[in-house]
């Protein structure tokens, strides 16, 4: 019995409701597209090394490596331990946010005040798609994510801003594993930003065949 919150079947795509979490294993070698069908919504997304998950995906690593933080086609995704997770083989929106971090309750009501206390937020989302596997908030961290979809912007400053999503109606990112995972997925339910152009959206996921 799988500890997931769900199976994929390859070839059959799943609609991840917005707002909404799930995950799911994936065996070495199966690719997984995620689709934005109705454009501008941001996924966050974290796995583990399914025979030992202490092994995580790491954005620096993947920043690393790649000499790169914006990671996109063909570039691969690497965990805490820079072995190879991931292998991004398509990407139509080419945005894709790679410094780590998600929206929290803490972090939502440092920013945008009481408004934040007990909002849908990817922490909890990610924690609870997690649970199953007796893993909890302790298990992964701001490095894991990779925030698909996600446009964030520096200036010459240094100024960090999360601007409006870029992603079409359509648009999907296929990446490939490159080690058996448990995947997490948030839907970001975050409505206090631009992140997901104020209006959340379904994603769809499936393990292609
Ligand atoms: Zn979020």
């Amino acid at each position: 019995m799988s500890r997931a919150t769900a199976i994929l079947h390859p070839g059959q795509p799943v609609t991840l409701a917005p707002g909404g979490n799930i995950s799911f294993e994936i065996e070495a070698g199966k690719k997984l597209k995620l689709t934005q069908p109705e454009g501008e919504q941001v996924a966050d997304f974290i796995s583990f090394n399914r025979d030992d998950v202490r092994e995580l995906l790491s954005m620096h690593s993947s920043r690393a490596v790649n000499l790169n933080w914006k990671l996109t086609a063909p570039d691969v995704l690497y965990s805490n331990r820079t072995r190879e997770m991931w292998q991004i083989e398509e990407d139509l929106t080419r945005e894709n946010y790679c410094g780590g971090g998600y929206c929290s309750e803490h972090l939502n009501v440092a920013r945008y005040g009481e408004v934040g206390k007990g909002a849908p937020n990817c922490q909890s989302n990610l924690e609870m798609a997690v649970r199953g596997y007796g893993m909890d908030r302790w298990s992964f961290n701001v490095d894991a994510c990779f925030n698909v979809f996600m446009t964030v912007a520096y200036d010459e400053n240094g100024v960090w801003e999360i601007r409006s999503p870029k992603g079409k109606p359509g648009d999907y990112i296929v990446m490939r594993a490159l080690m058996p995972q448990i995947v997490a997925i948030s839907n970001c339910p975050v409505l206090f930003n631009p992140c997901n152009n104020f209006r959340l959206k379904p994603l769809t996921l499936e393990i292609l065949k």
